[in-house]
């Protein structure tokens, strides 16, 4: 049985605020936002987190970045966004389907 939330999201078993998908990937509005805009992109095939990225299945990244930058230019906030993936416990990953958080819409803090 899968519990993940975001295959559940992706088969529709759970509502989100989507805002693009094709057959590879989708994207939709985070539930909690930490920005004026924050949105995910997940691939549809189950990935844990990017520690699971590999030469076999690397093409979905780059996928999901021409991706974030098709809709980051629609939303109006192309010139400047950060993307973000948390991979493992040590990085606060709480939903374990890898997924790239798109934050923008203001001047955003340094994290480091
Ligand atoms: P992370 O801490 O990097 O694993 O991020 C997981 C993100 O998923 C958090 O920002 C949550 O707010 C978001 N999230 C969890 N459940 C949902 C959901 N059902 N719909 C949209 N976003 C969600
Ligand atoms: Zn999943």
């Amino acid at each position: 049985m899968n519990d993940c939330v975001f295959c559940k999201i992706i088969a529709g078993e759970i509502p989100s605020k989507k805002l693009y998908e094709d057959e590879l990937c989708l994207a939709f509005y985070d539930i909690a936002p930490l920005a004026p805009q924050h949105f995910l992109v997940i691939p549809k095939e189950h990935l844990t987190g990017a520690n699971r990225i590999n030469e076999e299945n690397a093409a979905v990244v780059g996928h999901i970045f021409a991706v974030i930058t098709k809709l980051t230019a629609v939303l109006g906030f192309s010139d400047g966004y950060r993307v973000v993936t948390n991979c493992g416990d040590d990085a606060g990953q709480t939903v374990k389907h890898l997924h790239f958080h798109v934050l923008g819409g203001k001047q955003l803090g340094s994290f480091n």
